[in-house]
């Protein structure tokens, strides 16, 4: 038909098709858990996430625990939308509304202001560090 291979496209350029559980659910995509340290794959129920978490969780650059009893691994997701012949993470990059990315700015705020409470509290010890004489 001319278009595209739809297993050439890559799945982070369909992030914005599929940003939620929801989104993922009615686009069919399969979820699946795929743990880094033993391995274990585990489908992901999208419909129960969403009533559990809410429509709008997203699974993008996200890890869990994993389930295997005695692993002490993280899973990360991984998702198949139709037409993908296999699984592909969940990672994506420079989106500036990527789950955790707001997150991820006030944490780095918030530890630059830390930082700076500890070294103003410190006062200017000549035991800092800085030695640029
Ligand atoms: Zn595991």
């Amino acid at each position: 038909m001319g278009s595209r291979n739809a297993d050439r496209i890559p799945l982070s350029d369909r992030y914005l098709l599929g940003r939620n559980v929801v989104d993922m659910y009615e686009r069919r995509w399969e979820v699946i858990s795929h743990c880094l340290a033993c391995g274990l794959n585990m489908a992901v129920d999208l419909r129960l996430v969403a009533r559990v978490s809410g429509p709008a969780t997203s699974l993008w650059n996200r890890t869990a625990r994993c389930r295997r009893i005695g692993c002490a691994g993280r899973v990360e997701f991984q998702a198949k939308a139709p037409g993908m012949t296999g699984y592909e993470p969940l990672r994506t990059h420079d989106q500036p509304d990527r789950p955790g990315w707001a997150q991820q700015q006030l944490a780095k705020r918030a530890a630059a202001e830390a930082a700076e409470h500890a070294a103003r509290r410190r006062g200017p010890s000549p035991a800092g560090g800085h030695d640029d004489a």
